[in-house]
Order: structure tokens, then sequence, then C-alpha cells
């Protein structure tokens, strides 16, 4: 990270962390570890460093609203990156390739994403669902919902029931190449703690 890229990151942390949940699956963590990689995806595939840290540190940042008032976070995302974006002097011509990809990063929308920053974001947040960290944010999330580990059938929503809905098929959502190649170390990893949890529950590990 260049100088100014350091003092962007910076002011923005200043504006945001406040306003993060402090949902440790969704924390002002989860954003950090989210741009990192997306100055490394980013140094591959290309896109525009200072609107990757920008999108990727204020990405969730409506998310405690979500959690407490049920609005969508994307949207309360938007609102408050854009008030914060404005408030920093971030170049004003930047700021809505911005708030397209906050607005695109939703995987439950099945949102395409489509400029290479929206795609850059959109695989960044889905790595950091996946492998060690993907394992230890889903059931940090299901804890705090008080959702069982696995249960006796399937179907039931449990935490291992959405690793089978949702983070084993995300290999195959991303946009870039180096997400691709990134993933499937992470994929591996969520396969080889599954089976070994399974038959830890069994008694058999
Ligand atoms: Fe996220």
């Amino acid at each position: 990270m260049s100088l100014s890229q350091d003092t962007l990151a910076e002011s923005i942390r200043k504006e945001a962390e406040k306003h993060y949940s402090d949902d440790p699956s969704h924390d002002w963590l989860h954003a950090e570890r989210v741009c990192r990689m997306c100055m490394r995806i980013c140094g591959e595939e290309g896109g525009d460093p200072k609107v990757l840290i920008a999108a990727a540190l204020l990405h969730d940042v409506g998310m405690k609203y979500e959690l407490e008032q049920g609005v969508d976070h994307s949207e309360k995302s938007v609102e408050i990156a854009k008030e914060i974006l404005s408030r920093i002097g971030f170049p004003s011509e930047k700021i809505s390739m911005v708030l397209e990809a906050i607005r695109e990063h939703r995987f439950r929308k099945g949102v395409k994403a489509v400029s290479i920053e929206s795609r850059i974001l959109q695989d960044a947040d889905r790595l950091d669902a996946m492998g060690a960290i993907g394992v230890a944010r889903s059931f940090a999330h299901g804890g705090r919902r008080r959702i069982p580990m696995y249960s006796s059938g399937r179907g039931t929503g449990s935490t291992v029931d959405h690793f089978y809905e949702k983070l084993l098929k995300l290999k195959n959502s991303l946009n870039t190449e180096t997400a691709r190649r990134i993933a499937e170390e992470r994929h591996a990893f969520m396969e080889e703690f599954l089976s070994r949890f399974l038959k830890e529950i069994e008694g058999e590990a």
C-alpha cells in the first residue's frame, strides 16, 4: 500500500469502525481482511486500488443496522459510505464506483457484479467465508444466533448445514481467476475440517 492508500484507509477507519457491528462474523476485522484480499487480487487482476480500499472497508458498514432494525445492509452501507466518503474528501468522480461495488457485493441477491472493482470485492468477501476463517466465522455467527453446530438429521438449519447449503458452493461462484486459485486450498480445508468434525461427532476420530 502506498502512503496515500494508507492515509485513505486510516481516515476511513476513523469514521467507519464505530458503525461496524460487534458480531465477530461481520465486524471491522472482517472489513480489514476483505480489504487485504482485494489488494492481493487487484495486484493480479487490475482495478482501481483506492476504489477497492474504500469499497472493502465500507462494504458491511450497515450490517449493525440490519441486525438491529431489519433494514437491508447493502443499501444502508451505501448510504453511510456515501456520507463518509464525501466528508473525508474522497475523489468525488470515484464515489459512484465505490457505491456500485458495495451495492453489488451481496451474495443472497444473486447479483452479477459488473465492474472489475465489484467483481474483486465480491470475490474477496466470498473468500472470507471460506477456509479456516470461514469455519471460524460460521460458528461465531451460529453461536450468536443460538443455532446448533450440527443436527442429527440434515436440513434443520445447523451450522454444518450452512456449509453444504452455501460455503461449499462458493468456489464455483467466483469472478476472477486469482480468486478461484486462492479458493482451491480454502475449499479443500473446509472439506477436511467437515470430514474430521463429522467423525469426531460419531466418536470415530
Ligand atoms: Fe462482507
